[in-house]
């Protein structure tokens, strides 16, 4: 519009020219790209669009909405179809402070035609807080859609890769196991491989479809209030045995077993997603047993820290530079150094452990000197004793509710009696795929 051209009539004859030419092409740029571009002032008046932007918020022409206040015209919704506030947003907060800003969670209802299309929209301040703010929003609807059919498929396909692989696991470890089957060392050498890339694939599936549903916006915590002392030494202990069997001393406590201090944890509460909450530690204690060399030590320990629960897990092991604990949290990243290459890995553990505390309310960062072990912290945000005895009984109650009256068990699926354990082995060795294979492999 005519901003540019103002700004030409006030430059000097000298570089008119040069001005002009810049200005044109600025112009025709901004008329020609789909993208939707607003420059507002400082009190939120619209006073540039572009022809697109004028397009997606459904007027005729950009002449329609100069003048307006942004928050009218920009009518926003989220993906649960709820209208967002005009004067109570991120995008107003952002603009207000003067800060960059970009979302993704909004769809853009146009004026005219009630279209909906969902944006990816991108605040721009152009000089301090009171200066004019770029606006610019694209439609991606399309994109979303993709992605939605890139992952349906990355998902559909970890699913059904994950059984045969659990089956050629469950195999492996039948063969590998002298109780049920006879080898020899050679063999046993070659099996113990193929079993350990079985366990890595059954793994990197996993990960794969935990990642896909992240980022689908597919898994919600659903919290539960609890003991989190007592909740997370009962999820590690789930890992003394991988432990032992590299030979590292773990320890769970208010100390580590090193220190020889014997210390008392008092009982903190929060409130957690269970499920979510085991993934974090199976992916920190398994990272800290993966880069821990054979006799070193792992410590986990949760304790209260103000309004904060923290949970750390500790290891003696080979530790993070400062320049990868700046990326190691990324999708897919993993350091890449004579160690670490020796070592299998997907690099989603971390990009999962940091999603999940964050989809509970919480954070995850590493302090750790790079050859001098690690540790990894989670925090939460923690409960009160009387908050979580309100949140208990409300949980409780929830449960009641949901619970149908129980229907009368056919005679066919009453439940067994017990086995004996040698029945129980021979159950095994018949049946391998429903045998809870590896706890930590969760397959
Ligand atoms: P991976 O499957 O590669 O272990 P993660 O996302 O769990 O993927 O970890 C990312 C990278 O962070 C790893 O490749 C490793 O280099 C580093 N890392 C994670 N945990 C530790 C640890 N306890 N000690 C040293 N390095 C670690």
């Amino acid at each position: 519009m005519g901003l540019f051209r103002k700004r030409i009539s006030s430059s000097d004859s000298a570089t008119t020219s040069a001005s002009e030419n810049y200005s044109a092409l600025a112009e025709l740029t901004l008329n020609a790209i789909t993208d939707g571009v607003l420059l507002i002032d400082e009190i939120g008046i619209i006073k540039y669009a572009n022809p697109a932007a004028a397009l997606m918020l459904g007027y005729d022409t950009p002449g329609d909405v100069l003048g307006l206040a942004f928050q009218m015209v920009l009518r926003l919704e989220t993906s649960d179809g709820v209208p967002v506030p005009p004067n109570q947003n991120e995008i107003v907060q952002a603009i207000a402070l003067g800060k960059s800003f970009t979302t993704r969670d909004y769809i853009l209802i146009s004026a005219q035609s009630e279209r909906h299309a969902a944006i990816s929209l991108t605040v721009t301040p152009t000089n301090g807080i009171h200066s004019d703010k770029i606006i610019t929003f694209r439609d991606i609807t399309k994109q979303l859609e993709e992605e939605h059919e890139q992952s349906e498929f990355i998902s559909t396909a970890s699913h059904e890769m994950r059984t045969p692989v659990a089956s050629i696991e469950g195999y492996l470890g039948l063969a590998l196991n002298p109780q049920t089957a006879t080898i020899d060392a050679r063999a046993h050498q070659y099996l113990e491989a193929a079993h350990k890339a079985s366990q890595h694939l059954g793994r990197l599936f996993k990960d794969l479809l935990d990642v896909t549903q992240l980022d689908d916006g597919r898994s919600k915590a659903r919290l539960v209030p609890v003991d989190i002392v007592a909740v997370v030494k009962e999820m590690a202990s789930g890992h003394e045995r991988e432990m032992e069997a590299k030979r590292l001393k773990y320890s769970f406590g208010a100390a580590p077993a090193v220190t020889g201090v014997k210390q008392i944890n008092p009982i903190v509460y929060a409130a957690v997603d269970l499920d979510f909450l085991r993934e974090i530690l199976d992916n920190l204690i398994e990272n800290a047993i993966k880069y821990t060399p054979e006799g070193g030590e792992v410590w986990v320990n949760a304790r209260g820290d103000g309004d904060k629960v923290v949970i750390n897990v500790t290891d003696t092991g080979i530790g993070v530079s400062p320049d990868d604990a700046v990326h190691i949290f990324q999708k897919f990243y993993r350091v890449d150094n004579s160690q670490t290459r020796q070592i299998g890995g997907t690099g989603l553990g971390l990009y999962i452990v940091k999603q999940r505390a964050e989809a509970m309310g919480g954070r995850v960062w590493v302090e750790s000197a790079f050859g001098d072990g690690s540790t990894f912290f989670v925090s939460l945000p923690r409960l009160t004793d009387s908050e979580y005895e309100q949140q208990l009984l409300a949980y409780q109650n929830n449960q009641l509710a949901q619970a149908q009256p129980a229907a009368p068990m056919p005679e066919s699926v009453q439940p067994a009696a017990p086995l004996t354990p040698e029945a129980a082995a021979q159950q095994e060795a018949n049946h391998f795929p429903s045998i809870n294979l590896n706890n930590s492999n969760n397959l």
